[in-house]
């Protein structure tokens, strides 16, 4: 069935008239209808938008146009991303009912390629979380066992691919985003080098981490869409100038002599036994194939949590500032300006959302400036020292994507509980290096279990290589969760 096709085979399918754009989007259509009534991946869509550019589509074909890279793709877009015409929430209540006027640099892209936007995908509020538990909204289950969460923040980008509800999704990654629930659901998700994609349109979390990246069943879709997104954007002031790699054609299949650093403090980490039995075998194929693998030290690793807990609600504490109640969302009834600041964003934010204005406003006051934001800053240069040091050594580094696969709907009850969980993800985004989630193996209950590669900033084709790699020798192949195929 046309749903579970890759990116590149739905496109050439459709480039040679074996399947038109119209039947492609109305078979995802007829499943997100069904499935989706359970899974709860999507926020908003827009079937007859999609249905009409998809016939456009096919109708330019039959009159000889060649359509894009993309052309009749299918999909989802995490709700941070801003579509023009289409509500765009960031999975906030502050933000319920705002249409965009303009579309973010990413969908422009995705658009110019001949993809279709299906609609977009649920995840926590303002990105802020590991399981989409916390979205204003509603909640999204995992496909291989709905009992669980999805992962997150960006859950509903990932169930959504994994339940074969559209082709490829975007989400965002601002310290562990894309890869996390990419691991949760068994799908490959990719975090570009901060600065590779364009962040123009994009519901800010944290400015100096976040990065958006594809989410898709395959290490070629990544490929292709990252192929697709990258490249520099004036309208972004950290975009980087640097010229867009044919990522595709960096999956040779070939990693003999590649060498891959074990940092010793991640596997020192308590880690769930089924996830480290799935690396061990990563481990093993790798080297079976020619890679070399390197004990190494990244001795700041412990620092990583906490000087994103700090960086990362300071930013957004600044960043929300921005939702007042005058310029976007929900205006509340009130007697003066403060009262209608005070009232909008009481209404408006959830509570994790408020604990992290609250902890960024705390760690930015004047007297606590030094002791809070500048500590995090200098840790931030000593764990990229860390990384620098480790890449003299070695071309990418492995390790498990999360110390557990995914767990059930309300088992990590404290914060705390729950940002313990971002420990391996969080200091590639604190170092803004890119790195990928490759699904390794499955526990014996049928969960998805991720392998994650580091690399060097820009280095994407080289973690794509090894991450196609992976998935050809212990990847899920055809399973799916058994639900939704
Ligand atoms: N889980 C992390 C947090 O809550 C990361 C979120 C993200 O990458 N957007 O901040």
């Amino acid at each position: 069935m046309s749903e579970w096709l890759s990116v590149s085979e739905t496109a050439t399918k459709i480039a040679m008239g074996e399947l038109t754009a119209f039947r492609a989007v109305d078979r995802f259509i007829s499943r997100i209808r069904n499935l989706d009534r359970d899974l709860g991946a999507f926020l908003a869509t827009d079937f007859d938008q999609a249905s009409t550019e998809a016939s456009a589509l096919d109708k330019r074909r039959t009159a000889g146009e060649r359509p894009g890279v993309l052309g009749g793709v299918s999909i989802a877009l995490k709700d941070v991303i801003v579509t023009r015409g289409l509500e765009t929430t960031a999975a906030s209540k502050i933000l319920a009912g705002w249409i965009p006027p303009y579309d973010a640099t990413v969908v422009e892209k995705l658009r110019a390629a001949g993809a279709i936007i299906l609609g977009k995908v649920n995840c926590d509020e303002f990105a802020m979380g590991s399981s989409t538990e916390r979205s204003a909204f509603k909640k999204t289950r995992n496909p291989w066992d709905t009992s669980r969460v999805p992962g997150g923040s960006s859950g509903g980008s990932a169930a959504a691919v994994a339940a074969g509800l559209c082709t490829a999704s975007l989400g965002t990654d601002t310290g562990g985003s894309i890869r996390q629930p990419a691991a949760f659901c068994g799908v490959v998700g990719l975090k570009p080098t901060y600065g590779r994609v364009s962040r123009y349109g994009i519901v800010a979390f944290a400015s100096s981490l976040d990065q958006v990246g594809p989410i898709t069943r395959t290490v070629a879709d990544a490929a292709l869409m990252l192929e697709v997104i990258a490249g520099f954007d004036p309208r972004d002031s950290t975009s980087l100038d640097a010229p867009v790699p044919n990522y595709s054609e960096a999956l040779t299949g070939d990693i003999t002599g590649l060498r891959i650093g074990l940092p010793k403090e991640y596997f020192a980490h308590d880690i769930d036994p089924e996830v480290r039995a799935a690396i061990d075998l990563t481990i093993a194929a790798l080297r079976e194939r020619g890679a070399q693998m390197v004990d190494i030290a990244l001795p700041n690793t412990s620092l990583a949590l906490p000087a994103y807990y700090i960086v990362a609600p300071a930013e957004a504490s600044s960043n929300l500032s921005r939702y007042d109640g005058v310029r976007y969302g929900k205006r509340a009834e009130a007697k003066d300006l403060l009262d209608l600041y005070r009232k909008s964003r009481g209404a408006g934010f959830g509570p994790e959302v408020k604990r992290r204005i609250m902890l960024g406003t705390y760690a930015l006051r004047s007297g606590y400036y030094d002791a809070y934001y500048k500590k995090a800053q200098q840790i931030r240069t000593l764990i990229k020292r860390d990384f620098d040091k480790a890449f003299e050594q070695v071309d990418l580094i492995l390790t498990p994507t999360t110390p557990t696969p995914a767990y059930r709907f309300g088992a990590k009850a404290s914060p705390l509980d729950m940002y313990l969980g971002d420990v391996f993800t969080l200091a590639c985004n604190l170092a803004g290096l890119p790195g990928i989630s490759v699904p390794c193996g499955l526990t014996k209950d049928s969960l998805p279990i991720g392998a994650q590669l580091l690399g060097k900033a820009l280095d994407e084709a080289t973690l794509l290589r090894a991450g196609a790699v992976i998935e050809a020798a212990v990847g899920l192949g055809a399973q799916r969760p058994k639900a939704v195929s």
